[in-house]
């Protein structure tokens, strides 16, 4: 087979639309999917005589950004106007960084799959401005321009060529995303465009010291589309060198009707642009002590939680990664772990019932004492833990203003201690079933299992099996 011959290699450009109040450069609103052309002005719509000022949020986030994936901060970075005409850029330029970015180097150091680790190098983060939208098929003769999105600040994240497959791709977008939602300088939705990848392509003979010509698919913002366009663009440049031909580079559309690639353009090069430092904004100076000020209020890390879950508490990599998904379940299973050693109940609660909870109940929070209390409910075997789940749990989410006690109480789930509740629901049960009785006597010892499951059914979950059952094979033996 002429595919296995080849290896794929990947390299990224991620823009991440960063969760400021205000844009980038002026003071508009910068929120997704208001009324079009009303978060604007006079700056972001580029009228004569206006200035650009930076928003100290867009740096403080490429800050904490770069600090995350150990990158080096430039203390002395710099913007540069790239240079093109298109009708949703009033300015004629964008505002980037392109000779001095305020990240440079680091890494992810393992794109987080049990089985396999591979590290992906950060070649640099710059800060930048997005352009506005163009619409081009809501009306036949028109193209339409929404300049709400001009001027929103973006982070653009360029890795250097480390992958080496579309999964490989997929789960770093993933682990991405996850990190901006810690870092809580983004949502990350790509549904919403708040992030989106350019994917550089190309393939090489396995064993090849040098790289292939690649291209580049400009924009692709769902997952989905970004497996099927590398998968599809893999397939072409391979058939196109076996077939004697050449790749050339060039910037290509991923179309996901036809899921297709199809050239857009040849690839342009940096002095197409005409990048030069931008006169307006002076270079962005950065003192140590603002530095270490972000550093030191910088938020755990989801793969510094997850080992820590692994090592202090024990847990599974699998728990782990599913308790370490979302930031606020962690923090609050972390909170719950120093008042209960019960992790792995604990970790079965969060993973089992409260993630579905939520999914259904968005609003719905929890607390450590709660969510403690109930497990110290369930694994002492004072309620029984179906019942707890189903009955107790749903009632604790819709009060959380009582105690999981009381409300136990209020519903009658503790499990009877009470010798007498349980021998009265026996006699009852084998006076019902004298045959089986019978059958029991002379043999047929699975039979307990029916006994059991039918006092336990009158006892609405009360019973302790454990205690049951002794008391039920006592009974059996004396009838
Ligand atoms: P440019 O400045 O022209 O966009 P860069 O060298 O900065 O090009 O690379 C842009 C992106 O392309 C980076 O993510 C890099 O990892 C990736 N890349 C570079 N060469 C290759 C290649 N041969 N195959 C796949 N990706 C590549
Ligand atoms: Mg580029």
């Amino acid at each position: 087979m002429p595919y296995e011959k080849y290896e794929t290699v990947i390299g990224l450009e991620v823009h991440i639309q960063l969760a400021t109040k205000s844009k980038a450069f002026c003071g508009d609103e910068n929120k997704f999917a208001g009324s079009p052309n009303t978060q604007i002005s006079p700056i972001s719509l580029a009228h004569p005589g206006t200035l650009p000022r930076l928003n100290e949020r867009q740096v403080v986030y490429a800050v904490r950004l770069g600090l995350a994936l150990g990158c080096r901060i430039n203390p002395l970075n710099r913007f540069d106007r790239k240079n093109y005409f298109y009708a949703d850029l009033p300015k004629g330029y964008q505002i980037t960084q392109q000779d001095e970015p305020i990240c440079i180097g680091g890494a992810i150091a393992a794109v987080l799959l049990p089985d396999h680790t591979r590290t992906i190098r950060i070649h640099h983060i710059h800060m930048e401005e997005d352009a506005g939208k163009s619409t081009h098929d809501a009306y036949p003769d028109h193209t339409v321009v929404d300049l709400n999105r001009a001027g929103v600040p973006l982070l653009e994240l360029v890795t250097e060529p480390d992958f080496r497959s579309a999964e490989e791709v997929d789960i770093f977008m993933n682990t991405i995303r996850q990190l901006v939602r810690y870092l809580e300088i983004s949502d990350g939705n790509m549904e919403e465009g708040s992030m989106r990848c350019d994917c550089n392509i190309s393939v090489r003979l396995k064993g090849s010291e040098t790289f292939g010509n690649r291209c580049e698919i400009k924009n692709v913002n769902s997952m989905r589309f970004a497996r099927r366009a590398i998968k599809y663009e893999v397939k072409r440049q391979i058939d196109l060198l076996e077939s004697g031909g050449e790749v050339l580079q060039q910037t290509l559309n991923f179309d996901p009707v036809t899921g297709k690639t199809s050239p857009l353009r040849s690839k342009e090069d940096a002095h197409d642009y005409r990048y030069f430092p931008d006169p307006d904004l002076p270079p962005v100076a950065l003192s140590e002590d603002f530095i270490d000020q972000i550093r030191q209020e910088q938020p755990p890390l989801p793969w510094a939680l997850k080992q820590k879950f692994q090592e202090e508490y024990g847990l599974s990599e699998y728990d782990a990664r599913l308790l370490t998904e979302h930031k606020n379940d962690a923090l609050l299973f972390m909170e719950c772990c120093t008042i209960s050693s019960h992790y792995k109940p604990l970790a079965n609660l969060f993973i089992n019932k409260i993630k579905t909870y939520q999914k259904e109940h968005p609003n719905t929070t929890f607390t450590k004492e709660q969510l403690t209390e109930f497990v110290a409910f369930t694994t002492s075997n004072q309620i029984n833990i179906t019942v707890a789940n189903q009955q107790l749990f749903p009632a604790m989410a819709a009060a959380p203003e009582q105690s999981v006690k009381s409300l136990a109480e209020a519903m009658n789930l503790f499990q009877s201690d009470d010798g007498d509740f349980l021998d009265g629901l026996i006699t009852e049960v084998l006076a019902q079933f004298p045959d089986k009785v019978k059958a029991y006597k002379n043999g047929k010892k699975n039979l307990l299992q029916m006994f059991m499951g039918q006092v336990m059914r009158n006892a609405k979950g009360k019973a302790d099996p454990k205690k049951l059952q002794d008391l039920l094979k006592k009974h059996l033996e004396k009838e």
